[in-house]
């Protein structure tokens, strides 16, 4: 059974009044999975019972800060807690990205160190750099990552990669768009999912930011009518909303136009 859990649902680099960073919780077959690790990763596993030790494996769609900026939080209380192995899988650059965490906690790890009782931080966190495929699979479930359009459009090109996400286990499968624009890999990753969980970007959110900039949200993220198009043209069973500020009625309307399914407004904390 695929349970899952909104930790976060505040996308942009910064903080949100309500909403935490960008995180999820994927627990299928007796494993915990996070998918991103935003500002407040640490703090929201603790709302829910959980601790830093519980996580089993660390996946990033992209490594954009606002979905890592909590993962330094999460390795080095990991290690000082001396809890055991982690595993991080993302796209290219995640396992440079581990090392500089690394580095980060080299400090700590020199002075806790000397008190006799902490392992060698680079042998507890394991990284992989995957290409788009099945990017992990165990007994019970799999998880396929396809490479979808938040980069590369507008001046704000990368030669990085961002993935969109599925879960498929035999009961239940999960997509998480990641950060995209409109994209036919994401629209066929998602084909006929149970959940989709969507990103979002308003006419609000597009107004409140430097014009260089606006090009890449209108481009590289969806706007509510997308979103809705998407869910139609995949046959996705329920949308979930993250990674966005605030979804006005009008934002709802717009993706209700395109799409007669079951629509959430995702909120921190919420359960599926
Ligand atoms: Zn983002």
């Amino acid at each position: 059974m695929i349970s899952l859990a909104l930790l976060g649902t505040a996308g942009w680099p910064g903080g949100h009044r309500r909403r935490s960073g960008i995180a999820s919780l994927v627990e299928v077959a007796g494993v915990r999975v996070l998918v991103d690790a935003g500002v407040g990763v640490v703090r929201q596993l603790a709302h829910i019972g959980l601790s830093v030790g519980d996580i089993d494996i660390v996946v990033l769609t992209h490594l954009h800060d606002d979905h890592t900026a909590g993962l330094p939080a999460l390795l080095t209380f990991r290690h000082t807690m001396r809890r055991g192995p982690l595993t991080l899988i993302g796209p290219p650059g995640t396992t440079a990205l581990r090392d500089g965490v690394l580095a980060y906690m080299s400090a700590n790890t020199a002075i806790r160190g000397q008190e006799g009782r902490l392992l060698d931080p680079a042998a507890l966190f394991e990284a992989h750099d995957v290409e788009p495929g099945i990017i992990h699979s165990d007994a019970g479930f799999t998880v396929t990552a396809v490479e979808n359009s938040h980069y590369g459009l507008t001046e704000f090109a990368s030669p990085q990669k961002s993935y969109a996400l599925r879960f498929d286990a035999p009961d239940r499968s999960v997509v998480f768009t990641g950060d995209t624009g409109e994209s036919r890999a994401v629209e066929d990753l998602a084909r006929g999912a149970d959940i989709l969980i969507s990103e979002m970007v308003t006419d609000d959110d597009i107004a409140a930011v430097p014009p260089p900039v606006q090009a890449h949200m209108r481009a590289e993220h969806l706007s509510p009518t997308q979103v809705g198009r998407l869910a139609a043209a995949a046959g996705v069973g329920t949308v979930v909303l993250s990674h966005y500020t605030d979804a006005s009625p009008d934002d709802l309307a717009a993706i209700n136009r395109e799409f007669s399914g079951a629509l959430i407004a995702g909120e921190d904390l919420m359960r599926f």
